[in-house]
């Protein structure tokens, strides 16, 4: 067994063929493996989804296909008048066409940038407690200008008289942006992790109309993904969310999960 001495050689072992190399080596002598993979090891993780073989890949040509059909009959006054359909309803449908058609687009980018995207955050805190939360990210290839922040928000139902209807509001507790620094590399595993404070649970985190209303958004979420994005943020409007939002370039992800919040005193209050 060889060591490295004093700091005029040094050397590293290979965990391949149990070869030991000089520091100046980048490659193993004997095997040819290279000492970052040793040192940085990847992850083995299948390629990414190829972009026409992605489920939403379809849902993209659909859309794609109802804005171009659109714009076709736009142009078209004589066709519009047999259909008997108005410019403004075509302006609308082909908005809503392209609107749907880059949601799904982007959504097939960001399962061909990351493997694994994972939000983890306790199921409940204590009022008054400090409680942590990760999130773990799986990039398939190098990911630049990235930014990633992380915030304890409070989603809550305001009824400013008995008579009015209530409204929803956010507060943002506390935000804080993670240091991600360097670029992320491919095929690497990341965990970033934060600490908060859990609040006392004070506001209220239920309305009825926002059921109804998430019911109905909830029947379209097969066609466009943010619907169905919305009528669970409806849904589940009220309470304290972990809420992670990931920026690489221009596209960003919002990421949510819900902390159940207590304070069991003299009553038990949740939130
Ligand atoms: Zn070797």
């Amino acid at each position: 067994m060889m060591y490295g001495n004093d700091a005029v050689l040094a050397y590293w072992h290979c965990t391949s063929c149990d070869h030991t190399n000089s520091e100046i080596r980048v490659t193993c002598d004997l095997c040819g493996l290279a000492r970052r993979h040793i040192e940085d090891p990847l992850i083995d993780i299948p390629h990414p989804p190829r972009f026409t073989h992605h489920p939403r890949f379809l849902l993209f040509c659909v859309w794609a296909g109802l804005g171009f059909v659109g714009l076709a009959l736009l142009s078209k006054p004589a066709w519009r008048e047999t259909l008997g359909i108005g410019a403004p309803f075509l302006i609308l449908e082909m908005l809503a066409a392209y609107l749907s058609a880059a949601d799904n687009v982007v959504a097939v980018i960001w399962d061909r940038w990351f493997n694994q995207i994972e939000l983890e955050v306790p199921e409940k805190a204590a009022t008054g407690k400090r409680f942590g939360a990760a999130i773990k990210l799986v990039p398939y290839r190098r990911i630049e200008r990235i930014r990633i922040s992380m915030c304890l928000i409070d989603r809550y139902f305001e009824r400013p008289g008995s008579d009015q209807p209530s409204t929803r509001k956010v507060h943002r507790i506390a935000c804080h942006e993670l240091p991600v620094g360097r670029p992320l590399k491919g095929r690497r595993e990341y965990v970033l992790r934060e600490n908060f404070i859990a609040p006392f649970p004070i506001t209220s985190h239920h309305d009825i109309g926002a059921e109804i209303t998430a019911s109905f958004l909830a029947l379209f979420a097969w066609l466009i993904p943010s619907l169905g994005l919305m009528a669970r943020n409806l849904r589940e409007h009220g309470g304290y969310y972990l809420r992670v939002k990931i920026q690489v370039g221009l596209l960003s992800r919002t990421i949510e999960r819900r902390v159940l919040v207590y304070h069991l005193g003299y009553d038990l209050f949740v939130g």
